[in-house]
């Protein structure tokens, strides 16, 4: 589904995000980014989202060359994913409906395929009694957890987290993972960008490691 192909990204100002990185995703597959602050891991996600593009190599994400797709490609290509941010970036003055909502609404779909959509992506998350609460009546990891329903609603193939932990304890942290593995379940790549290594271990996921934009490690997290 995903391959990078000796992808380099060198910013304007010189700043290399990325150096020769290649690697390849399955379908289906579930797997950690990790790395220090400034080893590449935003500018890996911003290049498959198409906010930036590489300038040397090949990054095809489901067939399409992303140094090469056309800016009127760019929504398409983004129907197919879902993010998730570290501060969910919800709406306060939005009920968790109409937060999960906004994105099929954006697409134009019919009224009553959103309201099914939207209860069966809150389902996903356990948080279908909570649709006509606002997001200051629910816990941090219930609003979060509002943020992971909204980026699956329209059912993207791939799903993308930065940091989706960076504000939870612990124990609110390891429940947020376990969604994201839900998710994974019925068939959604997911793909995690994290420094929250002892969590990472406990998982046993596939985790590639960044260094300075170089892949200094691929393979199965272990304590
Ligand atoms: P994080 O470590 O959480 O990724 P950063 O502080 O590295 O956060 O980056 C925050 C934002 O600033 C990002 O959107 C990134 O693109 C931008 N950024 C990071 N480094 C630079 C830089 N040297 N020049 C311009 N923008 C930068
Ligand atoms: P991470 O997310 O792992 O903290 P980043 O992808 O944000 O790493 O940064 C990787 C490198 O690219 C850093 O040297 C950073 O300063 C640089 N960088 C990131 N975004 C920008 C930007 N918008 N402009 C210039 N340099 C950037």
């Amino acid at each position: 589904m995903i391959r990078f192909e000796q992808v380099g990204k060198r910013y304007p100002n010189g700043h290399v995000g990325l150096h020769e990185l290649s690697f390849h995703v399955q379908r289906g597959e579930f797997l950690f980014i990790t790395g220090h602050s400034g080893a590449g891991k935003s500018t890996l996600l911003r290049l498959l989202l198409a906010m930036e593009r590489p300038t040397s190599g090949k990054l095809l994400l489901a067939g399409q060359d992303l140094a090469r797709i056309g800016n009127a490609q760019i929504p398409y290509l983004r129907r197919q994913i879902g993010v998730v941010f570290q501060n969910h970036q919800l709406l306060f003055d939005r009920t968790v409906f109409d937060n999960v909502a906004l994105p099929l609404q954006i697409l134009g779909l019919p009224k009553a395929d959103i309201s099914e959509r939207v209860q069966i992506a809150l389902e996903r998350v356990s948080l279908r009694e909570k649709a006509e609460q606002f997001p200051h009546d629910l816990s941090t990891g219930q609003q979060q957890r509002v943020g992971i329903a909204r980026a699956v609603v329209h059912r993207p193939a791939l799903l993308l987290a930065d940091e989706p932990t960076g504000n939870l304890d612990p124990r609110l942290a390891a429940e947020i993972m376990g969604v994201f593995e839900d998710i994974n379940q019925l068939g959604t790549t997911v793909l995690i960008a994290s420094h929250d290594l002892a969590l990472i271990a406990r998982m046993r996921h596939r985790m590639l490691t960044l260094q300075r934009g170089r892949l200094i490690g691929d393979g199965e997290a272990t304590e």
